[in-house]
């Protein structure tokens, strides 16, 4: 595995073929290496970026506290087979005098509660496509909603990139695996426990909405919605655990495909 941290090298690493692009912030975990193993199996080249892009972020505090050990990560996405480790400086993707933004309409959930983060998530993820030029991305379904802007960016833009979603990778006991998972003390990780159990408690219930507040256990959640992604309806919630923001969802209806 090649690891690169500027744009010049990233181009010349590249190499003509099917080539499959995993966007991430770093500090890997299984719902990571599962998309990074569903690019190798169908990709001849597999590019994957680590960039904890600072345009997606609200306070901060918040970016300064995302956990970050590129050593490790670069360990695991060897093992997992990646060919390419995209590795950039926040200099090197937002250089002096930077200033166009994509702005996709988007209502609800994360775009109502983190003004500014889709606006970061599509910028970024539209640099990114332009310098891997991908054939096929791929993103969990951990953040149904960002897949929902980042399909239709790509379909509003003409992008030419298939937008690929898997399915969230959890804990034995039903939470989400999250980078920021690793913030949580043993206290609050069974607190967060809440929010996948609210989830599964909305999921086939004749008012979801409300069958997953009920089964909250005292957890404060900053939204709990149904939000259409594609043809999909999702159950969807964010809760702040401390001060650690934790999202998750389950479809209700439909797929997302
Ligand atoms: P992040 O590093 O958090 O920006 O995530 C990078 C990619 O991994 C995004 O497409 C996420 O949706 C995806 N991802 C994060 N957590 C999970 C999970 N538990 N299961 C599946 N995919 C995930």
């Amino acid at each position: 595995m090649k690891v690169v941290k500027t744009i010049p090298e990233l181009k010349l690493a590249l190499q003509d073929g099917r080539r499959g692009l995993v966007p991430t912030m770093g500090a890997f975990h299984e719902g990571h290496l599962s998309l990074m193993r569903a690019a190798r199996a169908e990709c001849t080249q597999v590019v994957v970026s680590l960039f904890v892009n600072p345009t997606q972020f609200g306070a901060p505090d918040d970016l300064e506290r995302y956990p970050r050990d590129e050593e490790r990560d670069a360990r695991l996405a060897s093992e997992a087979g990646v060919d390419v480790l995209f590795a950039p400086s926040a200099d090197q993707m937002y250089p002096n005098a930077f200033g166009t933004w994509v702005d996709v309409e988007a209502t609800g959930g994360e775009a109502s509660t983190r003004p500014g983060h889709f606006r970061g998530v599509a910028t970024v993820c539209l640099k990114l496509f332009n310098l891997v030029r991908p054939d096929v991305a791929f993103f969990g379904q951990k953040d149904a909603q960002q897949v929902g802007v980042l399909r239709r960016m790509v379909r509003d833009l003409d992008v030419p990139v298939d937008i690929r979603v898997l399915p969230t990778v959890r804990d034995a006991d039903g939470l989400a695996l999250s980078s920021r998972n690793a913030l949580l003390s043993d206290g609050e990780r069974r607190q967060a426990l809440a929010l996948p159990r609210a989830l599964e408690a909305g999921r086939d219930a004749p008012d979801p909405v409300e069958a997953a507040r009920a089964a909250l256990n005292g957890l404060n959640p900053e939204y709990v919605e149904l939000l259409r992604v594609g043809d999909a309806t999702l159950l969807t919630a964010a809760a702040r655990i401390g001060s650690t923001r934790l999202i998750d969802n389950v479809v209700v209806k439909g797929e997302l495909a």
